[in-house]
């Protein structure tokens, strides 16, 4: 029946080719014919109405093949078959349409529901805002209404005052609420607006459930589930809810531990790290960084730095302010400065009444005291004694101002020596006054009007040269001018008016502390401010304490001190350094806690010094390191003062190439420990008035450390110098003997180019270096071969005279060139 069985010349009858294609393998290719024998199909009526064909009969395929046309009508359907189907399509086509237009009618319905709902929002976000608004103006008109309430008479103040204060926190409530509602709300309506973006398979969903539901709920859940997921993916991924960044003030004292600067602006002291080492410092968690640094990292983390000097507990301490009308006056302190030997103990030995100088080795002051004496006009002075200009300066550097005018000593047979030049300046950068004690004018060559004149010259213009300066003609020996000495000060004291507050917790400075055997740690004090009495508690430097006695210049026991009054003050826990300022506090917590502070805050001071360095710093250090030669030594004194005064004498000696580092240094007998320190590192150990016990005597000999005993500073000042001196590298210099020009140049067989020269200049010396130079530009340094003068080998020619000379290694000589003739010497160098 088919028409391509025509075609076929063998084949199956009824049956329907078609070509199968096989691929093989190497590309190879091959058709195959396959026949097909269709499923045979009753036809009541041939040619008849069309039917579908059985294989491929879909009901909508059925229904578009149909409208084709009945031409195409397969054979063998009965036209009642052919109703019947067409039936059915078009009840289906009115099916479709009918839902079509249901769809429809849904779409719109939906539509104006998710309207309605929103306008209805809105409608409610209003009128929240709006109540909102209502309730604000009503708190702050109750709150004004409060305010005014309180103003007048105070009973119904009272009455009023507590409910203005409970009011707002009950409005805050409910208010509270409705926020939080609508807030929902919105998120609702946003969640919503995002699942119509979506499109219309998420909308379908929804409206689907809406539907069922006739609510809105599963909707809101849905997004609510997609926040709750989110917010637990960013939890997970450690990233928390980052909210705003927090801006914080981050209190910074003057070091700081790297972790506690983590915790006070709340971020991960990992993080701090990276940021130190980013700034090219390595620096681990628990080591502290000093203030400078830490406010970088601080600003780069975007928090404020709020600097804090010390911290808050020494604000006990400073809060006093004395008011005019209790100041009362008080005597002045003097410091007598002076060239060494001109008289200084002398002279306050003598105003004291006292010999202190005929024990004393050497005749230098070694020990820091403090004395008073009464004038006889009744004026009551107290003196400072100290070593050298050192004390004075360290004691300054450290805050403790106490020299109220200074004695400038100078000796009348000697004059203006650069101690009196130092002790001139010392006083002019402390702004102190000076009065000038010319001294040993006992002597027959005693020439007072010299030092005034050579006063002069250092800007120190005295009084009988018509100066401001006072100036005394006094002798340490005989006595002479001592009272017109003391009165001058007293004159001096008055002019400046010292007034101090007697009443107030006492103030003072150390000016002199060790370690006593029999009676612990001792330190003088100059009380400064207020009165020290028995009992007080007090805080000085790192240490603190209890009063437990108080002696006086004359060894006695006293019970107060009162401004400018030195005393020993007994019941300290641990030594202070002179320079250290005491101060009496209330309780003897706050002591210990201001001392605590203090000591840890220099230790971290200390530690910041030191490791708060970049590698670049680290690495420059120990390059200037490498290069400076350094003498170690270790001291040991008598007491604290002279110890200082040593070291700071010491820490100037030396220059860019050779320093004094003194290893170690302290107060009392040289011991075993002393010994052994010295010898690891190869240094003497000087002693300042103090002897090593036997122990340390038999290990210095054993080790071979060698200890030297000194009584006067200046001596040992000298010995140290000296022995720096010996590390300085010896200097070369170069001394030119002489020119000589090259006229000729002979080649000589056996010798090789010899220039025939004249001596210009000077003398040529056969063993001296020489240099050629041509156009003034050194083209060879060596030495020479030969010198000869006519045939004959000569040590040296002078200026004038014809020679011949040959270089040693060297052949390059031509007529024209200089010969420049020099020598050597080697200078030993001294600091
Ligand atoms: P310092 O180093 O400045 O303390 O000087 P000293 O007080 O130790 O005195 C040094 C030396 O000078 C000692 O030998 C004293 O006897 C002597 N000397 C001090 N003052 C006078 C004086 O006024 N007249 C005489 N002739 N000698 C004095």
């Amino acid at each position: 029946m088919s028409d391509t069985d025509d075609k076929k010349p063998l084949g199956l009858k009824g049956a329907r080719p078609g070509q199968v294609k096989q691929s093989f393998s190497h590309g190879r290719t091959k058709s195959v014919v396959v026949e097909t024998k269709r499923r045979r199909v009753v036809v009541p009526k041939p040619g008849a109405a069309p039917a579908a064909t059985g294989s491929s009969a879909s009901p909508s395929s059925a229904g578009t093949s149909k409208k084709d046309g009945p031409s195409r009508r397969p054979a063998g359907i009965s036209d009642a078959e052919m109703e019947r189907r067409l039936a059915a399509v078009r009840a289906g086509r009115a099916r479709e349409a009918e839902e079509a237009v249901s769809r429809a009618e849904e779409e719109r319905q939906r539509e104006e529901d998710r309207e309605r709902r929103r306008a209805e929002a809105e409608t409610r976000e209003r009128e929240e805002r709006e109540r909102e608004a209502a309730l604000k103006a009503k708190a702050d008109d109750d709150a004004r209404r409060a305010a005014e309430a309180a103003a007048p008479p105070a009973e119904p103040a009272a009455a009023a005052a507590p409910r203005p204060a409970e009011k707002p926190a009950e409005r805050a409530a409910p208010r509270s609420t409705p926020v939080r509602k609508s807030e929902r709300e919105r998120e609702d309506r946003d969640s919503r607006g995002k699942a119509r973006e979506d499109g219309g398979r998420r909308a379908g969903k929804l409206t689907l459930s809406a539907a069922l539901d006739g609510e809105g709920g599963r909707q809101r859940s849905l997004a609510a589930m997609k926040r709750k997921q989110e917010k637990a993916r960013a939890k997970a991924l450690g990233q928390g809810i980052r909210a705003e960044k927090q801006v914080r003030e981050v209190q910074l004292p003057d070091t700081i531990v790297v972790q506690e600067l983590a915790n006070r602006m709340a971020e991960r002291s990992a993080d701090v790290v990276k940021m130190l080492m980013k700034m090219g410092m390595m620096v681990a968690q628990n080591q502290p960084i000093d203030a400078d640094t830490a406010e970088l990292v601080i600003e780069e983390f975007g928090h404020k730095a709020v600097r804090v000097s010390d911290a808050d507990v020494e604000q006990v301490i400073d809060a006093v302010n004395d008011s005019p009308e209790d100041l009362q006056p008080r005597s002045p302190i003097i410091t007598i400065m002076g060239h060494v030997d001109h008289g200084k103990t002398s002279l306050l030995d003598k105003i004291r009444q006292a010999n202190v100088v005929a024990g004393e080795a050497g005749g230098i002051t070694q020990h820091i005291g403090a004395y008073q004496v009464t004038t006889e006009s009744g004026a009551v002075l107290t003196f400072l004694d100290t070593p050298g200009h050192a004390a004075f300066t360290s004691m300054r550097a450290r805050g403790a101002q106490v020299t109220d005018i200074v004695v400038l000593v100078v000796a009348a047979d000697d004059s203006v020596m650069p101690q009196t030049i130092e002790a001139i300046n010392h006083a002019k950068a402390a702004g102190v006054p000076m009065i000038v004690a010319i001294n040993k004018c006992d002597k027959p060559d005693a020439d007072p009007n010299r030092v005034r004149t050579e006063l002069l010259q250092h800007e120190v213009v005295v009084e009988a040269m018509s100066g401001e300066v006072q100036d005394v003609e006094v002798s340490a020996i005989t006595g002479k001018g001592l009272d017109q000495l003391l009165e001058a000060i007293a004159l001096q004291a008055e002019i400046l008016e010292l007034k101090a507050n007697p009443e107030r917790a006492a103030m003072g400075a150390v000016i002199e502390a060790k370690l006593d055997v029999g009676r612990g740690p001792v330190a003088t004090v100059l009380v400064q401010h207020g009165t020290l009495r028995k009992g007080d508690i007090f805080v000085v430097g790192e240490q603190w304490g209890k009063v437990r006695a108080l002696i006086d210049d004359h060894g006695e026991r006293v019970d107060e001190a009162g401004p400018s009054v030195p005393v020993e003050v007994l019941g300290l826990n641990g030594t202070p350094e002179a320079g250290d300022v005491l101060n009496v506090v209330e309780t003897e917590g706050q002591a210990r806690e201001i001392a605590d502070y203090r000591h840890e805050a220099a230790k971290d001071k200390r530690a910041a010094a030191g490791a708060a360095t970049t590698l670049e710093q680290l690495m420059a250090r120990a390059k200037a390191d490498k290069d400076v030669a350094e003498l170690p030594v270790l001291i040991k004194a008598d007491v604290q003062g002279s110890a200082e005064a040593i070291v700071q004498a010491l820490e100037k000696v030396g220059n860019e190439e050779v320093r004094v580092r003194v290893l170690h240094y302290g107060v009392g007998a040289i011991t075993d420990s002393d010994v052994g320190l010295a010898e690891a590192s190869g240094a003497p150990i000087i002693g300042f008035n103090v002897r090593a016990n036997a122990t340390a005597r038999t290990a210095a000999q054993q080790k071979g450390v060698e200890i030297r005993y000194y009584s006067i500073i200046y001596d040992l000042i000298d010995d140290i110098k000296a022995a720096a001196s010996g590390l300085l590298k010896d200097e070369v210099r170069e001394r030119f003997i002489g020119y000589a020009s090259i006229k000729e140049v002979f080649k000589v067989s056996g010798v090789g180019k010899v220039a025939g020269c004249l001596v210009t200049e000077g003398i040529a010396r056969r063993s001296a270096g020489v240099r050629l130079l041509r156009d003034n530009v050194v083209v060879h340094e060596g030495t020479l071969k030969t010198l000869k003068r006519f045939k004959d080998e000569v040590k040296e020619v002078i200026s004038g005279q014809e020679c011949g000379m040959a270089f040693e290694n060297y052949e390059d000589i031509r007529p024209g060139d200089v010969i420049e003739i020099f020598e050597r010497e080697t200078v030993e160098r001294t600091l």
